[in-house]
């Protein structure tokens, strides 16, 4: 089974819409045209950069696509400061990354929550990139398994096989976040190769294999080509090197081989 992969720009709370413009016409320009016949590129800046990205992406025909890193599950409500999917279907986005660390942890995101996410975005003719991963002192303990399937297993509770084949899983354990750390590449495979057994049983043979599964925690160029060597790593979740579109764009290149 040969699986797309796909590589999301996490800019997290970065870039004002101006500067959003200028990252995503250079990053577009230094990658070669041919190359997202092999591999799918999204970008999640924050909000209010989102409609100047979809128009730029729409206007100029980019082969970008358009990602945004958090939404409420309802369509609309007294829900201040948050956004709907049905708005952020209106804007032609297709990923949205749910369940991020920083969104569990400094924002109070339960797997409850996550769950009502995943089938909102769905609902919404959108892909959830839905994250997963281990604390320092979970993997030290020797939990990272128990940690990382119960959040997948909460988070695909209620999907039918068809829904969860073309979700998107992002295996990130969090000391790797922003670190500078890279979990090993045989480390990162065994998660996702555990992640994926773990659908496996939940669903079928077909559903798993079709499952794309990133990795995500300092990916950079210089790591990427071996991370994404690996038979379960379909793609990376990338924060930091996402933000230098020379940095991103060699790091896409490299994913490819
Ligand atoms: C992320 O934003 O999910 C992430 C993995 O960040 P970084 O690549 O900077 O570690």
């Amino acid at each position: 089974m040969t699986r797309k992969p796909l590589i999301s720009g996490n800019w997290k709370m970065n870039l004002n819409h101006f500067e959003a413009i200028q990252t995503v016409q250079k990053l577009h320009y230094l990658l070669p045209k041919d190359i997202f016949e092999q591999i799918d590129v999204s970008i999640h800046p924050p909000f209010t950069d989102i409609r100047s990205v979809q128009t730029l992406i729409d206007s100029e025909d980019l082969d970008l696509r358009v990602g945004a890193q958090h939404c409420h599950w309802e369509d609309s409500g007294a829900f201040t400061g948050e956004v709907a999917p049905v708005f952020l279907e209106k804007l032609n986005v297709e990923y949205v990354v749910v369940g991020h660390s920083e969104r569990r942890e400094i924002f109070g995101e339960t797997d409850e929550m996550v769950n009502k996410k995943v089938a909102a975005i769905q609902q919404h003719g959108m892909t959830p990139i839905v994250c997963c991963g281990e604390t320092l002192a979970e993997r030290e303990a020797g939990e990272t398994e128990t940690k990382v399937l119960g959040q997948i297993e909460a988070a695909l509770a209620g999907r039918s096989n068809e829904q969860i084949a073309v979700l998107v899983v992002a295996y990130e354990p969090i000391w790797a976040i922003g670190t500078g750390q890279t979990a090993t590449a045989d480390d990162a495979q065994s998660v996702c190769h555990a992640i994926r057994e773990r659908v496996r049983d939940l669903t079928d043979d077909a559903t798993a294999d079709a499952l794309r599964v990133q990795y995500g925690g300092s990916v950079k160029a210089g790591n990427a080509a071996e991370l994404m060597g690996q038979p379960d790593i379909d793609g990376a979740l990338v924060g930091g090197a996402s933000l230098d579109p020379d940095e991103f764009a060699r790091l896409i290149q490299f994913s490819v081989g």
